[in-house]
C-alpha cells in the first residue's frame, strides 16, 4: 500500500465482497501491502480464512450474537466492540484464547460506538481481561468526504481527547479513504506508526470525493464492460426503448449494448452518461432495461456489432456514471455481477 503516503498500519477495507472485486481476490492481491483485512460478518471473515488468508482479519460490526465469540476466537478475528451490551457479553464469556478487541467510540457520526461519556468505562472493563489480548480505540468520520465542513475536525478532537485520558501511547484507528487522501490535518495521527488506517474505495481506484482535481489520481481496478449486439438506425422522431424515453432529433445510429441493470448497471443512469465504444467517449440513451442499453454510435461510424463497451473502468470514471445515476461509486462496484479486474497495482497512486 502507499506507504509514502501513510506510514502508520494499514487495514485494507474488503467488506462486501471488496466492493463487488471479489474479496479472495482482493485479499491474495493486497497480501503483501495491507497488515490485515476489514469485512462485515464472520461469512466474510471465514470465506477469507478459507481461502487460506492468514492475516489479521477485523469484523466491523463485531458479534452479532454471542454465538459467533467462539468462532471468532477459534479463528483468531479480531473485532469491534460498539456497544456496551457487547462488553459485558464479550467478559462473561469463556473462551480459548484472548481477543483482539478494537473499541469503537462514537464521537459524532451516530451509526455505531459508545459515546464517549461511556467509552472510559468500557475501555478499563476491557483492558487486563483474560479475554482481552489487546485493544485499539476506534472511531468512524461522517463527513471526511466534505471539505468544506468541520465535522470532521470536531470528530478527531472529541476522539484525541478521549485517547489522551485512556493514558500514553497506544494504537488507534481513524482514517477512511478520503481522510487520508483529504485531510492534511490528519497527517500527524496517520504518521503515527501506531495508527491503523481504514482504506476502502481509494484501494479499487474510486475517489471518495467527488471534486477531486487537487488529489492524488487514483488508477481503477474494474473494468465493467460488455458489447454490441445490435446496430439500429432511427430517423428524426424515433424513440427507442421502453417508455419511448428518448426521441431522435435527427437520423442517428444507435448500439445496443448487451448490459443492463440485472448485470449491475444502475437503471437510474440518464440519457448523456458517459460511455465508451472502442474507446472513443459518447453516451447512454433512453431508459436501460434489465439486460440491455442503448448507445450513441452516431460519431462512431467503425462501431458496429461487437464492438467493446466500457460502461466503466480506466476510460470512464464509476464516479461519472455515479453522478448521472444518483448514487455513488461504491454502490456501482457493489452491485456489479460481472466485470474484469486488473490487480497489478490495486493501490497505485
Ligand atoms: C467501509 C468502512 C471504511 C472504508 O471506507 P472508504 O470510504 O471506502 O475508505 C472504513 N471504516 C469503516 C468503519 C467502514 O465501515
Amino acid at each position: 500500500m502507499a506507504k509514502t503516503l501513510w506510514p502508520g498500519k494499514a487495514m485494507a477495507v474488503i467488506k462486501a465482497n471488496a466492493y463487488g472485486h471479489g474479496a479472495v481476490h482482493c485479499a491474495r492481491a493486497l497480501c503483501n501491502e495491507a497488515d490485515g483485512f476489514a469485512v462485515s460478518s464472520l461469512e466474510e471473515a471465514m470465506q477469507l480464512r478459507d481461502a487460506g488468508i492468514a492475516q489479521p482479519i477485523l469484523l466491523l460490526e463485531g458479534f452479532f450474537a454471542e454465538g459467533e465469540l467462539q468462532c471468532i476466537a477459534e479463528q483468531d478475528l479480531s473485532l469491534v466492540v460498539h456497544a456496551q451490551w457487547q462488553v459485558d457479553v464479550l467478559l462473561a464469556a469463556t473462551l480459548p484464547c484472548a481477543l483482539h478487541v478494537w473499541l469503537k467510540m462514537d464521537s459524532g457520526m451516530h451509526r455505531l460506538g459508545l459515546l464517549p461519556k461511556d467509552y472510559q468505562h468500557a475501555y478499563r472493563q476491557l483492558s487486563g481481561h483474560k479475554n482481552v489480548a489487546s485493544i485499539v480505540p476506534m472511531t468512524h468520520l461522517a463527513n471526511a468526504d466534505n471539505l468544506d465542513s468541520d465535522h470532521s475536525t470536531q470528530q478527531v478532537a472529541l476522539f484525541q481527547a478521549s485517547l489522551a485520558e485512556l493514558g500514553p501511547c497506544h494504537s488507534s484507528s481513524l482514517a477512511n479513504s478520503a481522510a487520508l487522501l483529504a485531510w492534511p490535518q490528519l497527517q500527524p495521527m496517520l504518521h503515527n506508526q501506531q495508527h491503523w488506517s481504514r482504506p476502502g474505495i481509494m484501494l479499487y481506484g474510486a475517489h471518495p470525493i467527488l471534486d477531486a482535481r487537487q488529489l492524488p489520481v487514483l488508477e481503477p481496478v474494474m473494468q465493467f464492460s460488455s458489447r454490441i449486439i445490435a446496430v439500429r438506425h432511427l430517423e428524426k422522431g424515433d424513440a427507442i426503448g421502453y417508455g419511448s424515453l428518448y426521441k431522435a432529433e435527427q437520423a442517428m445510429r444507435v448500439g445496443v449494448v448487451a448490459c443492463g441493470y440485472a448485470d449491475g448497471y444502475p437503471r437510474s443512469a440518464k440519457t448523456g452518461t458517459p460511455i465508451a465504444v472502442d474507446g472513443h467517449m459518447t453516451q447512454l440513451l433512453g431508459r436501460v432495461s434489465m439486460d440491455m442499453l442503448y448507445v450513441d454510435l452516431t460519431a462512431i461510424p467503425l462501431a458496429d456489432i461487437h464492438s467493446h463497451v466500457e460502461l466503466w473502468g480506466k476510460q470512464v470514471s464509476a464516479n461519472s456514471v455515479a453522478q448521472s445515476a444518483g448514487t455513488i461509486a461504491y454502490e456501482l462496484f457493489c452491485n456489479v455481477k460481472r466485470a474484469h479486474f486488473d490487480y497489478f497495482d490495486p493501490a497505485n497512486i
